[in-house]
């Protein structure tokens, strides 16, 4: 049974990692899975995978490894991956435009319903089968398709006020790929992807570190995490 008590970040980010490969050994009949093969495979370390399990509760046997159907069974319990997620994008510019004929096809339990936009000329019509609606619609949308999640690929100057329709709809996860900060009442969780600030600090981190102190640094982000 799922452990109630909380994991590291670090660790919870990496489930959905495990999930996606243990479905494809799954499918392809594969019994039972090392720590060492999804190490290879996933190229994480064997010891965090093993640390990583053990936050779960006793999933593995020593000398035998794991029992991929229980595994896969444990996590879809664990990340919900038996519901589907309703998600709404707001601002159908060109990020927005890409992420909804991306649509996550991958990830099966995540669906984009509907994407709203200010613009008339964007809206009323439909991209990849997902209906695009004028932003007045949000609160009967949300409501109706009883989304919990909005992406956010708005201009920046418009966030917040979005942001604060989509709180006042029911909406209480945001993927907000604006620069702003939003303000949210509590309970609201906001996760902020910055496309050119992540490409930036790359860039900075590539030309100032060599290859040897970045890794140090990565474990001890990893440790500081946890
Ligand atoms: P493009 O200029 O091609 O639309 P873009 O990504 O450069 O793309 P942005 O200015 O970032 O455009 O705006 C993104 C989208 O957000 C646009 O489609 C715009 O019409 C929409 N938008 C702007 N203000 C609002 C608002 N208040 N509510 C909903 N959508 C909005």
């Amino acid at each position: 049974m799922a452990q109630d008590h909380k994991i590291p970040q670090v660790t919870a980010k990496r489930l959905p990692l495990y999930y996606r490969y243990l479905e494809k050994l799954h499918l392809m009949g594969k019994q039972r899975v090392s720590s060492a093969q999804l190490s290879k495979e996933l190229l994480i370390d064997p010891a965090t995978i093993r640390r990583d399990f053990s936050y779960l509760g006793e999933l593995g046997k020593k000398g035998y490894g794991y029992n991929v159907s229980y595994l896969l069974q444990f996590l879809r319990d664990f990340l919900k991956q038996d519901e589907v997620t309703n998600v709404v994008l707001i601002g159908v510019g060109n990020l927005g435009t890409a992420l909804l004929h991306y649509n996550f096809y991958k990830n099966r339990n995540i669906k984009i319903v509907a994407a709203f936009d200010s613009n008339p000329n964007k809206f009323n019509r439909e991209i990849d089968g997902i209906p695009v609606y004028g932003i007045d619609s949000l609160k009967e949308v949300v409501q109706l398709f009883r989304v919990e999640v909005a992406i956010l690929t708005v201009p920046v100057h418009v966030a917040q006020e979005i942001t604060d329709k989509l709180v006042d709809a029911g909406v209480r996860g945001i993927l907000n790929f604006t620069p702003s900060r939003l303000t949210v009442p509590v309970g609201t969780l906001v996760h902020h992807i910055d496309l050119t600030t992540e490409l930036q600090t790359l860039v900075y981190f590539l030309k100032n570190f060599p290859e040897d102190e970045l890794m140090e640094q990565d474990q001890e982000l990893e440790n500081e995490d946890e």
